[in-house]
């Protein structure tokens, strides 16, 4: 049994502790929003008050967050954990955020005396309830050795994808190859359509054929081959357009930085923010079948 503080209990890290708590560590919960808190209790967390009382005697801290600026505000803020934690405690940051800011949390943790990865997610709410997401985690070879066993408490795959910032960068570069995927996905099943196929022939073809890919097998955008798919439930999601939009924006920025020409990813990150303009980011990112059929 390790003592875990975990902070951030949304959709992701609500069921992501309480994994842990099933696999019989002892968690320590902290997130803003008391609705948050008063599930996490529910699961068997104890209910910290604050960052400082949740991290005074983990010797795990895991991060849950929002974005970038969550992040540094959670780890370098004086009621943070870098101020707070206990010497040694290994840190984990599980949000998806800028390569940027993980890389310099990593080396402020660092400087401070503490191990930390950067470990994102795959798999969503699904599977963080499952216990079935894929980590990417970047950082030392040490620190991600000390990591795996808790992070098998809530994942299936467990990737070191090499030092600081690895993680976030995998899970953005493969994000991005998802979101163009898609839209090309949705651009094929249309174009076949208008010319006379429908989904269903056009599937049975495409995806023994050259065109497949997990976009088309697994999450078809075009209604019925794929039963399982949000296209057979209005687009009800899944993953958000919103989610893609912003992992879009994160895969943008750090293409910029690392002077990597990457055209398709601006032009799929354009036909996300349209979703977003018309009002239809709350849609599974496959509704992106929407804007191109013209009937968003
Ligand atoms: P969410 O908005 O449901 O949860 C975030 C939680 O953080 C909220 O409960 C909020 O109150 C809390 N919070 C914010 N600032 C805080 C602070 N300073 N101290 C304590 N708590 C604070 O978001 P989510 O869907 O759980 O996503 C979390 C992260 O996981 C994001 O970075 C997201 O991109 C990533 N992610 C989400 C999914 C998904 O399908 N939802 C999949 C993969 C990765």
């Amino acid at each position: 049994m390790t003592a875990i503080a975990f902070i951030g209990l949304g959709n992701m890290g609500g069921p992501m502790a309480a994994n842990l708590v099933k696999a019989m560590h002892a968690v320590a919960a902290f997130d803003l929003s008391r609705e948050a808190l008063a599930r996490a209790r529910e699961a068997g967390c104890a209910a910290a008050s604050s960052i400082v009382e949740a991290v005074k005697d983990a010797d795990v801290v895991m991060t849950m967050l929002p974005a970038g600026k969550h992040v540094r505000a959670a780890y370098a803020g004086d009621d943070g954990v870098f101020a707070h934690a206990r010497k040694g405690a290994l840190l984990i940051d599980s949000s998806t955020i800028d390569v940027e800011t993980a890389r310099s949390c990593i080396a402020e943790a660092r400087k401070r005396g503490f191990d930390m990865l950067d470990a994102p997610v795959s798999g969503g709410v699904g599977g963080a309830a499952a216990g079935t997401l894929t980590f990417m985690v970047g950082g030392s070879v040490e620190a991600f050795d000390r990591a795996k066993p808790i992070l098998q408490a809530m994942g299936k795959n467990i990737f070191h994808a090499g030092g600081p910032g690895n993680g976030q960068a995998a899970k953005i570069a493969n994000n991005m190859l998802l979101g163009i995927t898609m839209i090309g996905t949705c651009e094929a099943f249309n174009l076949a359509e208008r010319l006379g196929l429908d989904a269903q022939t056009f599937f049975n073809i495409a995806s023994t054929a050259s065109g497949q890919s997990w976009s088309m097998t697994s999450y078809c955008p075009a209604p019925g081959p794929v039963p399982t798919a949000p296209s057979n439930r209005e687009y009800k999601p899944g993953f958000s357009a919103a989610m893609m939009l912003k992992d879009m924006r994160l895969a943008q920025e750090a293409a910029h930085a690392a002077k990597a020409a990457t055209p398709l990813g601006a032009q799929a990150e354009a036909l996300y923010a349209l979703m977003e303009a018309a009002g239809k980011d709350s849609l599974d990112f496959s509704g992106v079948m929407k804007l191109i059929r013209g009937d968003l």
